[in-house]
């Protein structure tokens, strides 16, 4: 008789977005006022830049013909050298030297977030900021590491809470001292970036206890603000400590197309063992690469054409964030993030709960949104906005939000 991984049978049972597609779909049935605006779920709405759409026709056409057809991909973990070599490229214009071979190319930076628990113990302590990224926790409970669900919390997981009062990065923990440790900048949920000296006192504290830094840089191209760093690897020391994601998702509107990566510096070593090398392992294993057409469509974003048509798009969200931002902050509302990152983090009125704020704006303004206490127990009392949206319908779902407030 089989066994089921027990595991699984601990989560909670993805409760967050179906819960708000649930309240959502019950009141679009109530015939509402309003044609609903939705800034609830964190996708991308405008369509793909032409010169990638252009290296994607040619790259099919190149598919279907003998001479030019590919099968398996050969190189690195399915990873051709051109996109490889792009992506070093990209690094050392922006100051950070990376090799090749330290770039690992995958079909998503959630896939990655969460396979990379492989290369490492179940006996592991893993520490995740308080709100977070769902996927850090969910993928540990389902390894094992994160204990037993309490309702509230995972009885093992050590939760750095991110709070107003310490701007949303998380302080050293003062008790156990975790081996995995994840950090989201700019961050999903709270929109806010991390300084260099911000992640210093990370870095420094991993290389001191020979933990290992999970860094997310999904959102680094939203950045706008000079003197944060786009990459861990700006911070000195982190090449000892730190693994790097990055996807072409947010940055490139690549959320159907699946692209991103991983960097594994080759100086990364625990218990003797280079992690780069089991890395390599473990993905030449059990993956066999991203589409030869998506690897050419991710290539064209590096492209100098390429670069100047995703920068519009990100602008283009940027300034939504702006108009969410400036908007609730003119109708009273404390707001987080918006300037460094596609998501407005607000606090709710009157220390509301955040599904009564989520269920107002949902009846009274037909405005989705997120309860942030669905990202964590620091995040009750918070709503997430997410910029992605069309520019026209985010401030009219604004000026629905400022005329029920007064
Ligand atoms: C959207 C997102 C990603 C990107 O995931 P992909 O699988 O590459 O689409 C990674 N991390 C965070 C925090 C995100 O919000």
């Amino acid at each position: 008789m089989v066994k089921v991984n027990e595991n699984f049978l601990k989560l909670p049972g993805g409760y967050l977005f179906p819960e708000i597609g649930r309240r959502t779909k019950a009141f679009a049935a109530q015939n509402p006022p309003m044609p609903l605006i939705r800034m609830g779920i964190g996708d991308v709405t405008l369509p793909l830049a032409p010169v990638v759409v252009e290296a994607m026709h040619k790259a099919t056409e190149e598919m279907g013909h003998k001479e030019t057809f590919r099968g398996y991909c050969e190189e690195t973990c399915g990873a051709y050298d051109f996109i490889r070599f792009a992506i070093r490229d990209n690094y050392k214009a922006n100051g950070v030297d990376i090799a090749d071979d330290e770039i690992f190319v995958s079909d998503g930076a959630k896939s990655d977030c969460g396979n990379i628990g492989d290369i490492f113990s179940v006996d592991n302590v893993v520490a995740v900021c308080d709100p977070v990224y769902p996927v850090y926790v969910d993928t540990n409970a389902m390894a094992g590491r994160a204990g037993d669900y309490d309702g509230e919390k995972w009885t093992n997981l050590v939760y750095l809470p991110c709070t107003a009062e310490n701007g949303f990065f998380p302080s050293l923990p003062e008790k156990r001292i975790p081996d995995l440790i994840y950090i989201c900048s700019p961050n999903n949920p709270t929109g806010t970036a991390a300084t260099v000296e911000q992640l210093k006192v990370w870095v420094d504290y991993a290389n001191e206890h020979g933990s290992i830094i999970l860094y997310d840089s999904a959102y680094e191209a939203f950045i706008s603000e000079p003197g944060i760093p786009h990459s861990i690897y700006e911070v000195p020391g982190a090449k000892t400590c730190a693994i790097e994601f990055r996807s072409f998702s947010k940055t490139a509107g690549f959320t159907g197309n699946r692209c991103a990566y991983t960097v594994i510096p080759k100086a990364l070593e625990r218990g003797g063992a280079s992690l780069n090398a089991l890395w390599n392992r473990r993905q030449g294993t059990k993956f066999n690469g991203v589409p030869y057409v998506i690897q050419r469509a991710a290539e064209a974003t590096f492209s100098p054409e390429g670069q100047a048509q995703i920068k519009e798009s990100i602008a283009y969200y940027l300034n939504n964030a702006k108009v969410i931002r400036e908007g609730l902050q003119a109708a009273g509302l404390t707001v987080y993030g918006g300037i460094n990152a596609p998501y407005i983090w607000c606090r709710t009125p009157d220390d509301m709960p955040s599904w009564d704020f989520f269920d107002l704006l949902l009846h009274k303004a037909c405005v989705v949104t997120t309860p942030g206490a669905g990202f964590g127990p620091s995040g009750e009392g918070y709503i997430r906005l997410t910029a992605f949206g069309d520019a026209d319908a985010t401030k009219e779902a604004v000026e629905r939000i400022t005329t029920i407030l007064h």
